[in-house]
């Protein structure tokens, strides 16, 4: 027979000498607190990580655009060479490969009774030169403010021979104007360009700085044409 007071004879829990019972609530609050710390520094690691890698595209992204060389927000453009111009009206030289989807475009819409005309086409370095420092001097204009609405020469996509603006020929007062955009040329050209393969270069808000140009339509039909004008589309898929 066992003594009476035998240990054994205590439950174990009872055996188990705690100091006091908020002891064992403290055992746990420390517990979680621990947890509550591991998790905090794993999401604190793992955020470091992801800006880290965040700040990497930012710093390829900004090399990129210095690769770019842009100049007061405009992509640099070499002149398109002679052969591969074409007359498309009195003084209006265009790049060959514009010339039948330009024709195409131009009678399917004045099938609905639109008149779109082509205002310029091509122009050459030296004529963005003179047009581009004249009409500073004209207005009395620094640089970065000419630039808003003009590119500087060689810096301008009419030197690509695919750049063309249009307008329309039953209301020839809007030539140029951002009242042009009230017009049904711009309103057909806005729904069917893409069809033809010309696209906006300087839509409203645009990434590069530019003013809002909507009679200024660059034509992508192309691979080569595509090629000229990646680091504008680079630009704006960045939006
Ligand atoms: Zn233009």
């Amino acid at each position: 027979m066992r003594p009476m007071n035998s240990i054994d004879d205590i439950p174990l829990a009872k055996r188990i000498n705690y100091p006091k019972k908020i002891s064992r609530n403290s055992f746990f609050a420390l517990i979680v607190l621990i947890l509550g710390l591991g998790v905090s520094f794993i999401i604190f690691i793992a955020n470091r990580i992801s800006n880290k890698d965040l700040f990497s595209n930012n710093s390829k992204i900004f090399s990129e655009s210095i690769q770019t060389d842009t100049l007061l927000g405009h992509f640099p453009y070499s002149d398109v060479s002679r052969e591969d111009l074409v007359l498309f009206s009195p003084g209006i030289f265009v790049h060959k490969d514009i010339f039948d989807k330009f024709t195409e475009m131009q009678s399917k819409a004045s099938k609905s009774g639109i008149s779109l005309q082509l205002l310029s086409g091509f122009r050459s370095i030296n004529l963005q030169r003179d047009i581009f420092y004249e009409n500073k001097s004209i207005r009395n204009q620094t640089a970065i403010e000419r630039a808003r609405v003009s590119a500087p020469p060689g810096y301008s996509e009419h030197s690509t021979g695919y750049a063309i603006d249009v307008g329309d020929g039953s209301y020839p007062n809007t030539h140029f104007e951002l009242e042009f955009e009230q017009t049904p040329a711009f309103k057909w050209m806005k729904k069917y360009a893409p069809k033809y393969h010309f696209v906006l270069s300087f839509p409203k808000n645009n990434k590069q700085g530019i003013s809002y140009e909507p009679w200024h339509w660059r034509f992508e039909g192309t691979v080569e044409a595509l090629r000229k004008f990646e680091p504008a589309n680079k630009t704006l898929g960045l939006k």
